[in-house]
């Protein structure tokens, strides 16, 4: 009798994706993806910008741009993507324009793009703060209509503070557009003056970007002009050699652009943004933070440590065998795999690692922490909120390890309190369920924190150690 054939090894170690050719020559992926998140001010003119995007790329109608602005004027907190929801009818859908809570997909010729909101009220930052991390650049919508720049950039801190978090988020790219300027007469002056002094305030040491970090475009969100097309019968206008805006958003250049060869190397990593059942089925939605993801892999949520396999995937709204580095994706999970029902497997800002997945599951870690501009100093053992991502959780310093932003970098005894603009190496500790997290030189978005008290940002930081 033929003894049992032997499994064959090979069918045990993973075979590697053909990244490369499947990116190609798949519809979806050979577009490249870009997410943005957009800030300024209540009135600088965002909704209508992001209306004007939309139809001059022929994504929605007029009519339908008319009552998003209108709808997201009602909702009073600027917030197109709110106005998305409201609005959005199944036709709509069907266009390729999908929206969550704080993001607008669409999609040009070129380049398939997220634009993440940031709404303005103070109640929001937190979810800012996951939409950000999102993002792989910011656009900051500012009004140069004369007297209204000077009040609303001067006096609105919440531009301010989303311009800081975006810095300290990662964000590499700031893109400047100097809006209304249909109401300068296209004034050549007028854009190199706000352009003078927002570069001023963004390179001084409250914001800390580089100048080749930031750019400065003119437009017209209510006319259009330069937005998705040029007007090229406004002689005043004649000054501008630079692209448009939207020539802009699919041109510009970020490390964080695919490398299909790198991204089969790096662990996979997903952060959990919405999590539903349905029909004995969960379904998971997150952004992909690094490495790939293939249909029937097996998977970790943490903290929850529950394992579980990908029974189908969702990139866009089209079923794929894999995704990537980048996208928002949907994984869908049979729900009778949890067997312990006392423990949610999936909740916001939770992580999903490919079992086995290096990341550190803690309770205390280090930080190099750098503290902003506070009202009073920040305690050894007082409570703020700590944010990774989209996940956020109560945490206090246990440890004044080092100051190191002072001359004499020697370690002090006994320190217990920081003030503002110091850098410093602290020891966090987490109240309540672990944080999953890796080392800042591991994964940039992963080893990366932002602190708030008392509802305001006070600091950012990396992770150093545990
Ligand atoms: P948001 O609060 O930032 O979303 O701003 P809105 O899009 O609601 O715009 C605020 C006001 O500015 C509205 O009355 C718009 O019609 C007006 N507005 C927006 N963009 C422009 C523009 O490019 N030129 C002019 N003249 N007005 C604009």
């Amino acid at each position: 009798p033929k003894s049992p054939s032997p499994a064959p090894a090979a069918a045990k170690t993973k075979k590697k994706l053909d990244i490369e050719s499947k990116l190609a020559s798949n519809k979806t992926y050979s577009k490249p993806h870009k997410s943005f998140v957009v800030i300024g001010h209540v009135d600088a003119g965002k909704s209508t910008l992001m209306g004007r995007i939309l139809l001059d790329y022929g994504i929605v109608d007029a009519k339908t741009v008319d009552k998003l602005v209108k709808e997201s004027t009602r909702a009073g907190k600027g917030s197109f993507a709110l106005a998305w929801i409201l609005d959005q009818t199944e036709e709509e859908r069907s266009h390729g324009v999908t929206v969550d809570i704080c993001a607008t997909d669409f999609e040009t010729s070129t380049t398939r793009f997220t634009a993440i909101d940031a709404p303005g009220h103070r109640d929001f930052v937190p979810q800012m703060i996951g939409g950000v991390s999102q993002a792989d650049f910011a656009l900051l919508v500012v009004d140069a209509i004369e007297g209204e720049f000077e009040s609303g950039f001067a006096m609105d801190g919440q531009t301010k503070e989303h311009t800081i978090l975006a810095k300290n988020l990662g964000i590499e790219k700031l893109c400047i557009a100097i809006n209304k300027l249909d109401k300068e007469d296209w004034s050549q002056d007028r854009f190199n003056q706000i352009k003078l002094q927002l570069t001023e305030y963004l390179t001084s040491d409250e914001v800390e970007f580089t100048e080749d970090q930031l750019d400065f475009i003119p437009i017209s969100g209510l006319s259009g002009n330069n937005v998705v097309n040029r007007d090229e019968s406004i002689e005043s206008f004649n000054w501008y050699k630079g692209p448009t805006l939207g020539k802009y958003l699919e041109t510009v250049k970020l490390s964080s652009n695919i490398d299909s060869k790198k991204v089969q190397d790096e662990e996979f990593y997903l952060t959990v943004s919405d999590s539903f059942k349905d029909k004995g089925e969960i379904k998971v939605t997150g952004k992909i933070i690094s490495g790939v993801i293939e249909s029937g892999d097996t998977i970790v949520s943490l903290p929850s440590d529950i394992t579980l396999s990908v029974q189908s995937l969702l990139v866009a709204n089209n079923k794929f065998d894999f995704a990537i580095n980048g996208e928002v994706v949907q994984l869908t999970f049979k729900a009778n795999q949890v067997t312990n029902d006392t423990i949610d497997p999936f909740r916001i800002g939770d992580l999903i690692a490919h079992v086995g997945s290096p990341i550190h599951t803690v309770k205390k870690f280090t930080i190099s922490l750098h503290l902003f501009n506070l009202d009073k100093p920040l305690l050894v053992g007082t409570p703020f909120v700590l944010f990774r991502n989209n996940c956020q959780v109560p945490a206090r310093i246990i440890k004044l390890i080092e100051v190191t932003s002072s001359q004499k970098k020697k370690k002090k005894k006994n320190l217990l309190h920081l003030v503002s603009k110091q850098t410093a190496i602290v020891e966090i500790e987490i109240e309540g369920n672990p944080l999953p997290l890796t080392i800042f030189k591991d994964n940039k978005t992963l080893g990366r924190i932002v602190i708030r008290r008392e509802g305001s940002t006070v600091g950012a930081g990396t992770v150093i150690g545990f």
